[in-house]
């Protein structure tokens, strides 16, 4: 049988981390892209062949169009398919609005959502000729509800939700599935500085979610999930019920 392979952005640390993880487990082959974090991505990548498949580290800026251009073109050329496209990188940069510069603005839109177009674009061709896929986008509750002192970051998950069930369209008749998943609060470096206790206190499950909450839902929507498309997926222990 042909090996299947998952590329997961952002997978050094966080939700990345533990998405490639499971994908791992469900017998991909896993491609980790990183930016900065090199030493943390390929412990990552000795983890995952330590489970019997193949992974590499490949670096992009996910916000850079060339960079991602030829690191998908590098990926095609080694691994010859993508099945799983995880677009999990992604950035903070909050302030209320008043206080908010042009360069956080666009760092966050570049990153979070720019990012999605880049990387998507070049993976779902080679999905199309494939006839199979499945596009899994991390967005945010924050995209669906916004949040105060985020509105550079409730932006750019609104657009990868919209980005999500357009995309979903398109695709469908080619047996690519596109959904979005939408984390609460989940326990990363992401939410390292924030006071855990308090934001605990107004989820209804009464915690923070864990990052293979997220990674098991990927791992659903992968795997399990083929009669599943156009569809934002939240994570996030009944916060926003
Ligand atoms: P994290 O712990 O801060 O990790 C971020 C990851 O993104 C790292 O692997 C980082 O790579 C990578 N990254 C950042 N900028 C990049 C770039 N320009 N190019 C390539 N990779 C880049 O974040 P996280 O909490 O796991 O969040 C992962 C995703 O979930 C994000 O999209 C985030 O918005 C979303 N999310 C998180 C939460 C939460 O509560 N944590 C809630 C809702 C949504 P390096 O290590 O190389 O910098």
């Amino acid at each position: 049988m042909e090996k299947k392979v998952a590329l997961v952005t952002g997978a050094s640390r966080g939700i990345g981390k533990a998405c490639a993880l499971e994908l791992a487990d469900a017998g991909y082959d896993v491609v980790i892209n990183y930016v900065s974090s090199e030493a943390p991505a390929l412990a990552v990548v000795e983890e995952i062949k330590a489970k019997g498949v193949n992974a590499k580290a490949v670096k992009f800026d996910v916000s850079d169009k060339d960079e991602v251009a030829q690191g998908i073109a590098a990926i095609l050329e080694e691994f010859g398919r993508i099945d799983v496209l995880v677009n999990n990188a992604g950035i903070t940069r909050d302030n209320l609005i008043i206080r908010m510069d042009d360069a956080a603005w666009e760092a966050v839109i570049n990153t979070n959502l720019n990012s999605v177009f880049y990387v998507t674009k070049p993976v779902v061709k080679a999905m199309m000729k494939q006839r199979s896929g499945a596009i899994i986008n991390m967005a945010s509750i924050c995209g669906v509800y916004g949040n105060a002192g985020q509105t550079n970051y409730s932006s750019a998950k609104a657009g990868v939700i919209g980005f999500t069930k357009a995309l979903a369209k398109e695709v469908a008749s080619r047996g690519i599935t596109v959904n979005a998943v939408a984390p609460g609060f989940i326990a990363t470096d992401m939410t390292h500085d924030l006071d855990k206790d308090k934001i605990a206190e107004n989820i209804p499950l009464k915690r923070l979610g864990e990052v293979d909450d997220i990674a098991k839902t990927v791992r659903f929507l992968a795997e399990d999930g083929k009669y599943i498309t156009s569809q934002v997926i939240s994570v996030d222990g009944g916060l926003t019920i």
